[in-house]
């Protein structure tokens, strides 16, 4: 399955940025695969041609990801990995802390900013722990929007400052355990996110004779653009409308609790790629905080959600994998618009509250896959028989006129002698090899050609396919090549095997077309000279990665190299450390992959943290309630079945049972060898 290039030769394909057919640099490989747009400032690549990382951003240090992943390999970690850089987590916690200081600076705002981790983003115990150890000093808290991630949030937050924002749906457990927290010393500012939770939490308070925080989630008609644009508006699932808001302020009031009302919250979907969205919605909520305070409520903090998008294709562009503005216009907006909405009706600025998850938590994580293999149409010529058919023969004179081509008229400097004349030449001899195709494809089905002839059709089609790509290659940058042809190095595009189930450790790509960076880890100073995409393990036909990042857009195909024999070909997929491992299921049976945490260490290099082994075949098994030992035994008994009747040997079933038993202890994923 190995792609083989047939001549040995390096040759430039279409499509291919900057340089020009025989220099390419580790930099040529960095603007490919944007790294140096949407990496910036944690991963780059080296002269070596390998993806570095730089874990503390601009802080100073950096590691080679290919020497990172060949000695975790050696520690018996294999593919594939998900590596945590838990210095880029706190990096991110230091970026956002800096930027709303900078902001409040700026703009002379007199509240403070307090942001929240949304736990839902990755509820990991070790990602959760590091968040909210490193966010101690700026009082960083946690959001929580299940009951399940209330006891994460009240067991790890112990900073009597930092706030604790209960948000989800609310059940009256749920209501009284965030009650009773306040007494451990903790500060749950329970969201009310449903008209009726206010009954469920007066009777609380009542109940207990002490009130939780209080908070409101307003229902925006500010609509966000993109996928989550749904969220908000008047049929979005959480909030409260405007008339539901009023009657809720009436009732705590009547209840004896407005006192307590403290946070306006509102949420208008993740990922907000247009900025003008977003102030919109700050006006309006800097309004509705404004009028509340009026009613009487004291208020103090304005809880702005998350939404803080990723630039996930580097193109800096209002589209759905990207954002147009930077971390700094986001903060710079927040500050100023909530104190233009307060200042002029004389109410105090409210400290600011963010909640944003995937601009924390994208970075840090980085996917190792191995590629196991590629397929691809074109490979080598077969030699021609002795009496060979009449349709192969013609295939094999299509392929020596393409071969010939540029006797028709392409001068020596690469352009086209009546340029399109030329091609026309090429166009012309592609159309023979398609119609001799159909034609030993008939011949096949009226019992004209035997299947290897057949199988010599194809692979003469495909020589000719490959050729005339060849020849496209090497012409000048704006040639006029016909769409038809254009179209070829895609048709020859291979499929590259990953070890990998994306419906594990990429679903997003799959349930909701999300794009991540993917690109080689090895070799980006080495021109890719192939398209390719990728098949998981899975037996899905969605199992698939085949919607690449290419500014603003996405492309069907990614630049890749040839697989060389015995060598590997390690790929990562980026920006990935939000949402994906929780959503990631068992399709197929395949597990989590190993996971390890990384951290710089002071002296150079850097040391591991933790490792989090990735489920084994037993693990899944019991996830699907087999039995593992049962499932031994069984087989121990049909083998014993088997030596009875002379069907197999002692030696044998032994090692069959050996391979049973040691794959129940191993990850769900193919060994390399
Ligand atoms: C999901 C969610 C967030 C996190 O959103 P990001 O876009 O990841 O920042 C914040 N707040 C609420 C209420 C959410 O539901």
């Amino acid at each position: 399955m190995v792609l083989a290039d047939p001549t040995g030769t390096v040759r430039p394909r279409p499509g291919q940025p900057t340089a020009t057919a025989d220099a390419w640099s580790a930099a040529d490989g960095a603007a490919l695969y944007g790294l140096d747009r949407w990496g910036d400032p944690y991963f780059s690549v080296n002269d070596r041609g390998h993806v570095m990382v730089q874990p503390r951003g601009d802080h100073g240090g950096s590691l080679d990801l290919v020497e990172l992943v060949e000695q975790l390999q050696g520690r018996d970690l294999s593919l594939p990995l998900l590596i945590r850089f838990d210095d880029i987590l706190e990096d991110r916690l230091e970026r956002l802390h800096a930027a709303f200081a900078r902001a409040i600076a700026q703009y002379g705002y007199p509240g403070r900013y307090q942001g929240v981790f949304p736990v839902k983003c990755n509820q990991q115990r070790h990602v959760v722990e590091q968040l909210v150890e490193s966010g101690k000093r700026w009082h960083f808290g946690l959001e929580a929007g299940s009951k399940a991630e209330l006891l994460i949030a009240l067991s790890l937050l112990d900073d009597p400052e930092a706030l604790l924002i209960c948000n989800g749906y609310k059940d009256r457990r749920y209501i009284e355990t965030a009650i009773l927290a306040r007494q451990l010393g903790r500060q749950p500012v329970v969201v009310i996110e449903q008209a009726d939770e206010v009954p469920r939490i007066i009777a609380a308070s009542h109940a207990l004779g002490a009130a939780p925080l209080i908070g409101i989630r307003a229902k925006l008609a500010t609509r966000s653009t993109g996928r989550w644009g749904s969220s908000v508006g008047e049929r979005a699932k959480f909030g409260l409308s405007v008339p539901d808001l009023l009657a809720c302020v009436e009732a705590l009031d009547q209840a004896g609790l407005l006192g307590d009302l403290r946070l306006l919250h509102f949420h208008i979907g993740s990922q907000i790629n247009d900025i003008a969205v977003l102030k919109d919605a700050l006006q309006e909520a800097g309004r509705i905080y404004v009028e509340l305070t009026r009613l009487g409520a004291p208020m103090g903090y304005l809880d702005v959600g998350g939404g803080l998008a990723i630039d996930y294709d580097g193109s800096r562009t209002a589209t759905a994998a990207s954002r147009n503005y930077s971390l700094q216009n986001y903060a710079n907006d927040v500050v100023a618009t909530v104190r233009e909405c307060c200042e002029p009706h004389g109410v105090t600025p409210p400290s600011l509250v963010s909640e944003s998850g995937r601009a924390i938590a994208s970075h840090f994580s980085v996917l190792v896959f191995n590629v196991l293999g590629a397929a691809a149409l074109a490979g080598s010529v077969p030699e021609a028989g002795a009496e060979e058919a009449l349709i192969l023969r013609n295939l094999r004179d299509t392929l020596e006129t393409i071969e010939s081509w540029p006797a028709h008229g392409r001068r020596g400097d690469g352009t086209a002698d009546r340029a399109s004349g030329g091609l026309e030449h090429l166009q012309e001899a592609w159309n023979d090899a398609l119609k001799f195709r159909d034609d030993a494809l008939a011949a096949f089905r009226l019992g004209y050609l035997s299947l290897p002839e057949r199988g010599r059709a194809e692979q003469l089609t495909w020589a000719c396919c490959q050729a005339i790509a060849d020849h496209l290659a090497a012409l000048a940058e704006g040639a006029p090549v016909p769409e038809e042809l254009r179209a070829l190095p895609a048709v020859l595009a291979g499929t590259y095997y990953a070890n990998l189930s994306v419906f594990r450790s990429a679903p997003d790509t799959w349930a909701i077309d999300q794009l991540f960076p993917v690109l080689p880890l090895q070799r980006l100073h080495e021109r890719p000279l192939r398209l390719g995409s990728f098949a998981d393990l899975t037996c899905d036909s969605d199992g698939k990665l085949a919607r690449f990042i290419d500014r603003g857009q996405a492309k069907p195909l990614l630049e890749l190299h040839d697989l060389r024999p015995g060598e590997p070909y390690w790929m990562g997929l980026f920006l990935g450390g939000a949402y994906q491992e929780v959503m990631g299921n068992l399709h197929n049976l395949f597990g989590s992959t190993n996971a390890v945490h990384i951290r710089l260490a002071a002296g150079g290099g850097y040391q591991v943290d933790h490792v989090v082994r990735g489920d084994t075949n037993a693990e899944v098994l019991q996830a699907m309630e087999h039995d593992p030992d049962l499932l031994l035994e069984r087989l121990r008994v049909a083998s014993e079945a088997a030596i009875a009747s002379g069907r197999l040997g002692i030696g044998d079933a032994r090692r069959l049972m050996a391979h049973l038993r040691s794959s129940l202890e191993q990850t769900t994923y193919l060994e390399e060898g």
